[in-house]
């Protein structure tokens, strides 16, 4: 069924809002998706409510809030169709849950001269830990190219191969390009040499229907602020086998069996991942969120998103020299445009004075830019509540600034 947009829109309040007395056409999508009112009740409800700290607890209301924080990790489980909810690690967000993993599988599973592949374009957040693993471990990182469209070359990624890799990590969807990664076939590739897998999904999840069991990734990662839940919330989900099989990340409570000055055992699973007090306000919360895209239907939002897309392209590419990077076969809403020589940031700020939100910049993806010889792009990222009408906003403004230069 289609999706009833203007209904969509009432759902989040700041989308009413004006900036210099323009109606806000929110664009940065990508960077951080805005909350409907049913993820920011749930926070409140919460605090009122069911406030306690979790699993300690022998108390009415510390049981209340630790059967809310389970409850949240099997939607979690549900969402991603994961076997088992002791898959589902809850962190800060894609960044601590790639860091988690970096560190975990360098101490368990390598030694110096091992390599993990990684993508050409992969968002900062998957480059540096595993270069500050190589500081510590002496392990390396080997790139798969893309060709010209912006699409992975799986050829080249067979050649990376050797007997010293020992993981693959690479981004579901480009926050650059757009790009959708063949990430099925890239698991299928790897596992063909008994090489596991991590998937950062940041861009994916909110966006697509994602299915953990059939990709068959070992790891897979996401955000919950860009999939419209609350900050400093973020998964980890990974195959029991592997989550088993690593050490611990952090060390505290809860991640504990017991401790004594000798010796401490580790809690099971997911709970030895999860050191300290957990973010169980914020879980129930992204439960909340995952709930509201799933009411629509994440297919609906994949075939809305799609259609805005093209529409912007087509819109976009009528612009005088307009120049859009990312122009995979295979692509998600992501919009990343130069326009003759207006440099991105100036596009940007005159943009903003339109009421248009976009990002400017490397989008935290510098070796891309050095890849496509640019310092960096305008991008205009879009989510299921972006209209038609926006998008005529956008390429209105965008032709008003090339005027102005
Ligand atoms: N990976 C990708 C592809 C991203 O787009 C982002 C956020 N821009 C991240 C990782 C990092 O996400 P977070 O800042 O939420 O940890």
């Amino acid at each position: 069924m289609a999706l009833d947009i203007q209904a969509i829109r009432r759902d989040f309040p700041i989308l009413s809002k004006k900036v210099y007395n323009k109606p806000l056409v929110y664009l940065d999508n990508g960077a951080t998706t805005q909350k409907p009112r049913c993820v920011v009740d749930k926070l409140v409800y919460n605090y009122y409510n069911e406030n306690a700290n979790i699993h300690r607890g022998v108390h009415f209301l510390s049981q209340e809030a630790t059967e809310a924080h389970e409850e949240a990790r099997r939607t979690v489980q549900q969402f991603l169709n994961a076997r088992s909810s002791d898959e589902i690690v809850f962190t800060r967000g894609t960044t601590e849950s790639i860091n988690l993993v970096a560190s975990s599988f360098t101490d368990e599973c390598m030694s110096a001269g091992d390599e993990v592949i990684v993508s050409v374009m992969e968002h900062h957040s998957n480059i540096v830990p595993w270069q500050i693993q190589a500081a510590r471990k002496g392990i390396s990182l080997r790139v798969i190219p893309m060709n010209e469209r912006g699409e992975l070359d799986l050829e080249a990624y067979r050649q990376l191969f050797n007997e010293k890799t020992r993981l693959v990590s690479v981004a579901h969807v480009s926050n650059v390009l757009g790009t959708v990664n063949p990430v099925k076939e890239i698991v299928r590739i790897a596992h063909e040499q008994g090489v596991p897998v991590m998937i950062d999904g940041a861009q994916s999840v909110p966006h697509i229907p994602v299915d953990v069991q059939d990709l068959d990734a070992e790891f897979y990662v996401f955000s919950g602020h860009k999939i419209y839940g609350p900050t400093g919330i973020g998964v980890l989900y990974g195959k029991e086998e592997w989550l088993d099989r690593l050490p611990p990340y952090q060390g505290g409570g809860e991640m504990i069996a017991s401790v004594s000055f000798e010796k401490t055992t580790f809690n099971e699973l997911p709970f030895k991942f999860e050191a300290g007090t957990p973010d169980f306000i914020g879980s129930t919360a992204l439960a909340e969120a995952l709930r509201y895209v799933q009411a629509l239907g994440m297919a609906e939002i994949e075939a809305y998103e799609h259609e805005l897309l093209r529409y912007a392209e087509a819109k976009l590419e009528a612009i005088e020299g307009m120049r859009i990077f990312g122009k995979a076969r295979e692509k998600s809403g992501v919009l990343s445009f130069l326009v003759g020589n207006i440099h991105h940031y100036d596009m940007g700020m005159l943009l903003d004075h339109l009421g248009i939100a976009v990002r400017t910049g490397h989008h935290c993806a510098q070796p891309l830019m050095q890849a496509l010889g640019i310092e960096g792009t305008v991008r205009a990222s879009f989510s299921f509540y972006n209209t038609k009408e926006e998008v005529d906003v956008l390429a209105a403004g965008i032709e008003r600034v090339r005027k102005m230069f």
